[in-house]
């Protein structure tokens, strides 16, 4: 599940990453400690709160009370403002340094660019630099160095500085995706963590009795923001009119992909790290899943991404294939991206399927074709489009 920044923030800082000075807050007479500017951050585990009018710069304090007023209580991104982060405003050059864990395969990704900030994504191919290598913490400080060394100083001082500690927190806390967006380089040559996004892995919580801890401090908060442990994998709703239901696998990668499809335009419904690996022949998450998605209307499309390393494609097709049937009431059209071994026998098992379903092993393909049915733009209804199992 993905902590709240103020949350992020305490876990990173504890592990010695620099963040603004700064304190939470849920109600507009609090007189922040330190000089302006300040920045009212609403607290609500998605990103993109920047875009959606979510983040404040307050140079008095008129601005100030006026962002808690609008922010508190109000719905951003599909989910209810309890809180409000408040710190210290910085300036400086906007970077990026992200630690992806990629369940499937057992690699991590690491992603450093000069160019971060909230339009990150669109310069993602000229300013991202990346290595992928073995989950070990060796493998991981190593990529983070011989990144850092791409860039001048002092971004490379910052990246090499707060590369390790994010490191140490990654694997000392078992985490999923730690990333910070924007890490600012001060003109002075410093550097702090203005956001921090992090993704825990809810098996480890019982491993980790530090966020069991934290967790548990601020079980409201994420009781509210509709955080749905119960089921043993993640799942959370990230708008209340989202049009694309996504089930998918891994943290880092279904996060990638709620980015990627609010770049383009559309509102993912929810939030999903469903495990295959804990299906055990079972299609009864399957079913939670879909049934819980075909109660929105506004969900349009469902996307379901897999990749199979070890897990055969026909199997999770068949259990797919079930959990479709027992879930009637879903009229959305579903695409599906799969790639791994089982594929051609999976392709004929969706061929049942008792919904307009499309498989592609593209990603990129199986995201604009996602995007079109949640537009209107598909050309065709749902109905018409009826493209199952294309070979
Ligand atoms: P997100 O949109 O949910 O990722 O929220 P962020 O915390 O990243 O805030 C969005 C944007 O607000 C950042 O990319 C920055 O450009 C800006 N921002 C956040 N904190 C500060 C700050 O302390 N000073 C300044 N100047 N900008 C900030
Ligand atoms: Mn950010």
């Amino acid at each position: 599940m993905m902590l709240l920044e103020h949350d992020a923030k305490t876990v990173l800082a504890e592990h010695g990453v620099p963040v603004p000075q700064g304190f939470l807050t849920s109600s507009v007479s609090d007189e922040p400690p330190f000089d302006f500017p300040w920045v009212v951050k609403a607290q609500v585990p998605v990103g993109g709160r920047g875009k959606a009018g979510g983040i404040v710069v307050a140079r008095n304090r008129d601005e100030y009370d006026k962002a808690l007023e609008r922010l508190l209580g109000s719905v951003l991104l599909g989910h209810r403002v309890r809180h409000c982060r408040i710190e210290a405003a910085v300036t400086g050059q906007e970077c990026y340094l992200a630690i992806i864990l990629d369940a499937s395969t057992a690699r991590v990704t690491v992603l450093a660019s000069e160019l971060g900030g909230i339009d990150v994504e669109n310069h993602a191919a000229e300013g991202m630099r990346s290595e992928k290598v073995d989950y070990t913490q060796p493998a991981v400080l190593a990529a983070i160095e011989s990144l850092a060394g791409q860039f001048n100083t002092p971004v490379a001082n910052a990246m090499r500085d707060v590369g390790k500690k994010l490191c140490n927190a990654f694997f000392e806390r078992e985490l999923m995706l730690a990333e910070i967006n924007p890490l600012f380089v001060l003109a002075d040559g410093t550097w702090v963590a203005a956001d921090a996004k992090v993704v825990i892995d809810d098996n480890a919580i019982d491993r980790q009795p530090y966020l069991h801890a934290l967790l548990t401090e601020r079980s409201a908060d994420y009781e509210a923001a509709n955080v749905k442990l119960t089921h043993g994998f993640d799942f959370v709703k990230l708008d209340d009119l989202g049009d694309v239901g996504l089930v998918t696998t891994g943290a880092g990668l279904s996060m990638q992909l709620v980015d990627e499809l609010q770049r383009q335009g559309c509102r993912p419904y929810n939030f999903c790290d469903i495990r295959t690996g804990q299906f055990r022949g079972q299609p009864d998450r399957l079913i939670d899943a879909l049934q819980w998605m075909a109660q929105a209307p506004s969900v349009k499309v469902v996307l379901m991404n897999f990749f199979a390393g070890v897990t055969d494609l026909a199997e999770l097709a068949k259990l797919m294939l079930i959990a479709l049937e027992r879930t009637p009431q879903l009229r959305a059209p579903v695409i599906v991206r799969i790639v791994g071994n089982g594929i051609d026998s999976a392709k004929a098992i969706f061929a049942a399927a008792p919904v307009p379903l499309t498989i592609e092993t593209d990603l990129d393909i199986a995201v604009s074709r996602v995007v079109a049915i949640a537009r209107g733009h598909s050309g065709t209804s749902p109905t018409t489009s009826h493209t199952k199992a294309v070979a």
